[in-house]
């Protein structure tokens, strides 16, 4: 299965035309303590954890792209390292030290 390689056609073609900005931890801040149900503007996935903004480096208006993982890692195209990733990893941290 080469499923989750494949990238779907839109996603193609904006890959590597983002600038990494911000990675934000999804709070449980919706009323009564529910989970706010936070979306990846790409791929639709539901219930992330963590946010990652991106910003378009063509200079769309569309403003800010706040989406998941794996989204980010396709979109910021090839970097030397795991940006996405660490932002994660370093919030996890900070979680830890709370
Ligand atoms: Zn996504």
């Amino acid at each position: 299965m080469t499923e989750q390689k494949r990238l779907k056609p839109e996603l193609e073609k904006i890959a590597g035309c983002f600038i990494y900005l911000d990675c934000h931890v999804v709070e449980n801040t919706g009323e009564n303590g529910s989970h706010v149900p936070q979306k990846c503007a790409v791929c639709g996935k539901e219930n992330l954890n963590f946010i990652h903004t991106l910003e378009n480096s063509l200079g769309s208006d569309d403003g800010p792209l706040e989406v998941c993982i794996k989204c980010a890692r396709v979109l910021i195209g090839d970097v030397e390292w795991d940006i996405p990733g660490e932002a994660e990893n370093e919030l996890e941290r900070k979680k830890l030290g709370n």
